[in-house]
């Protein structure tokens, strides 16, 4: 077997990859791979968040959009999003990953490299997975465990009337990085001008430290939280829902960078399309009460974090609302749904 051709051998190939990764909690692993489970010492008085997150080929992904390196770094990516939503800290990660046809080792490798990146970053240890053949695309879906404390998880019900709403990153650039790479004929000057748009796509930063800030200076105060997975205007929604309170959010101080409305300016789109709807920005949005909200910033500030205000919580039926300068209209959720007939499939 060479790296140019599909692995022919599970168990070493399991072996290969996984070698690829290093362990940063080896006072807290008991078992890693290799047996038919892995153990784990929890951290004493902690409440352990999981989560799942798939990645699928032709649907999240392709090879034209990703390359392998991103496509394990995304992998990864999204699930710790997760957990920075949750105000946890990462602690270990599962892999289960279906390999289709023409896969090269190589190129399995490289999705190891993303992670591992990405991993040794936020101290995330890999200890297990499982390893099957896909007859057409390939599929990647991973486990997380973070650690967080129980008494103020930063749920989406905790909204309150009064509440500032956040975010704590721009908005809509993943969304105008991929419109970008669907383009054809994009020339080399064009890529390297909006390259930050790609890197928004390819590679998102997930805000894990920004989570852990505002759980802990919020204390026992309520404060909501939701990672931007699936677009603004998605995710406000569901911690309207979740909390029955209204979100009324102001369309000018919605934040985004200079390079997408360039972009927008130049395909003809409208870039709210892509600041409200636009998914996989992977940063965080929530409310907070105004006094920690002052709080939160100088802490960001700090930090060197970004984090802007978009608006309040009023009490109302669970809505989400745009001021767009004394114009205030409905804000619907419209991410992507995985369940919507496409054109022309059954
Ligand atoms: P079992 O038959 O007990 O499910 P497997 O043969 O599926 O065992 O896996 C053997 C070991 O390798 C297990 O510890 C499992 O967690 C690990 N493993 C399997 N596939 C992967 C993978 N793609 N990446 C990391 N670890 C893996
Ligand atoms: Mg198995």
């Amino acid at each position: 077997m060479t790296s140019h051709t599909r692995p022919d051998h599970e168990f070493e190939f399991i072996d290969r990859v996984t070698s690829l990764m290093k362990a940063t909690r080896p006072d807290q692993t008991l078992v890693s791979f290799g047996d038919d489970g892995a153990v784990y010492r929890p951290t004493p008085g902690k409440a352990q968040v999981l989560t799942v997150d798939m990645l699928v080929e032709g649907v999240h992904f392709t090879r034209q959009t990703m390359s392998p390196v991103q496509i394990g770094h995304k992998a990864l990516a999204v699930n710790l999003s997760d957990l920075a939503a949750m105000g946890a800290v990462p602690a270990y990660f599962l892999i289960s990953i279906g390999v289709a046809e023409d896969w090269t080792e190589k190129a399995l490798q490289d999705i190891y490299v993303g992670m591992s990146r990405l991993a040794a970053a936020h101290r995330i240890d890999l200890i297990g997975g499982d390893t099957v053949t896909s007859p057409k695309q390939l599929v990647i879906s991973i486990t997380a465990v973070g650690e967080a404390d129980t008494q103020n998880l930063p749920l989406r019900s905790r909204a309150r009337p009064g509440h500032i709403v956040f975010v704590t990153g721009k908005l809509g650039l993943a969304a105008a990085g991929l419109h970008l790479l669907l383009q054809e004929n994009v020339s080399q000057q064009e890529k390297e001008r909006f390259a930050p748009l790609l890197k928004a796509h390819q590679e998102p930063d997930p805000h894990v430290q920004q989570g852990q800030l505002i759980v802990h200076l919020a204390q026992d105060e309520p404060v909501a939280l939701n990672d931007v997975s699936d677009g603004l205007a998605g995710e406000a929604n569901e911690i309207a829902q979740a909390s029955g309170g209204d979100l009324v959010l102001e369309k000018k101080k919605l934040p985004t960078s200079r390079l997408l409305l360039d972009y927008a300016q130049l395909q003809g789109v409208d870039p709210y399309d892509w600041i409200l709807t636009g998914g996989e920005d992977f940063v965080l949005t929530g409310t907070i009460a105004p006094e920690l909200f002052a709080r939160l910033n100088q802490a960001f500030r700090h930090q060197g974090f970004p984090l802007y205000e978009i608006g309040r919580v009023v009490s109302g039926s669970g809505q989400v609302w745009l001021d767009d300068g004394g114009k205030i209209e409905p804000l619907k959720a419209m991410g992507y749904n995985h369940f919507k007939k496409r054109g022309g499939s059954p």
